[in-house]
């Protein structure tokens, strides 16, 4: 069985103090809940700060984005290694957001995710279609895309290491959800690909996330569906109850 992973991307809000306040609230309550993965993303001036807030407790706290070189002259940009040592243990790549409003292409997020990997950060790597692709047939198309060039390369090890977060654009911070069958039918897709490309173990292995507009009264649903293995939530991830909510989502019959 693959273990449950629900995500919290803070995005560009909240300031370093309340940043330190909810990772130390969500730390506490959820801290019951030892048969998921729970974590959080929050920005990168709090990231050293909310690691220190869930230290030692089971959320664990990753970075939005990564610089896909271990230093040198890239101003502004951030390396795997300075994440590490700020405390993240996991990252953000090709999130839709950097995708569509930063402009990073597939070949920028594949280096982005193998660099994460080969630095031990471990990865969530973010795919999904615009809802100009979804209205042209192309979703399969475009994610398998995404999903190819990002993974293309890896050895079992570093793809052990990976989640994919399956992630609508056209569902993301609009508050229009994926059906559960819609997410359903692209997750199974997205397992079908992982297993042409890396086999039955990683495939069968691999967490696929679904992300765009989760929220405590959708979870469950779409939980339920078979590769639905976990959630990336944006906006509601801000607020703790909400958040412990559809962490505490109903796990599938
Ligand atoms: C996200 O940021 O990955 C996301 C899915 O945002 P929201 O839940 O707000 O749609």
């Amino acid at each position: 069985m693959r273990r449950p992973f629900i995500a919290g991307n803070w995005k560009m809000n909240l300031t370093r103090s309340q940043a330190r306040d909810l990772a130390e609230d969500l730390a506490g309550r959820l801290e019951d809940l030892g048969d998921r993965d729970l974590a959080i993303f929050p920005t990168f001036v709090s990231l050293a700060e909310a690691a220190d807030a869930a230290s030692g407790r089971r959320l664990m706290v990753g970075a939005q984005d990564l610089w896909p070189e271990a230093n040198g002259a890239f101003t502004g940009e951030l390396s795997a290694e300075i994440l590490a040592s700020a405390g993240a243990s996991i990252v953000l790549v090709g999130h839709s957001e950097r995708r569509h409003v930063i402009g990073e292409d597939d070949a920028l997020v594949a280096r982005k995710l193998h660099r994460a990997l080969g630095a031990g950060l471990d990865a969530i790597l973010c795919v999904g279609e615009t809802l100009e692709e979804r209205e042209a047939g192309r979703t399969l198309e475009v994610v398998g895309r995404q999903v190819r060039t990002a993974l293309d390369g890896l050895d079992a090890g570093p793809l052990a290491r990976v989640v994919i977060a399956y992630e609508p654009v056209w569902a993301i911070g609009t508050g229009r959800t994926a059906t559960p069958d819609m997410a359903q039918e692209v997750h199974a897709a997205i397992r079908g690909l992982v297993r042409e490309i890396a086999g039955d173990e990683i495939a069968d292995g691999m967490r696929i996330q679904y992300g765009g507009s989760v929220k405590p009264d959708n979870v469950d649903a779409l939980m339920a569906m078979p590769d639905v293995d976990g959630a990336l939530v944006g906006g509601a991830s801000l607020e703790a109850d909400g958040f412990e909510r559809i962490a505490r989502f109903e796990a599938k019959a």
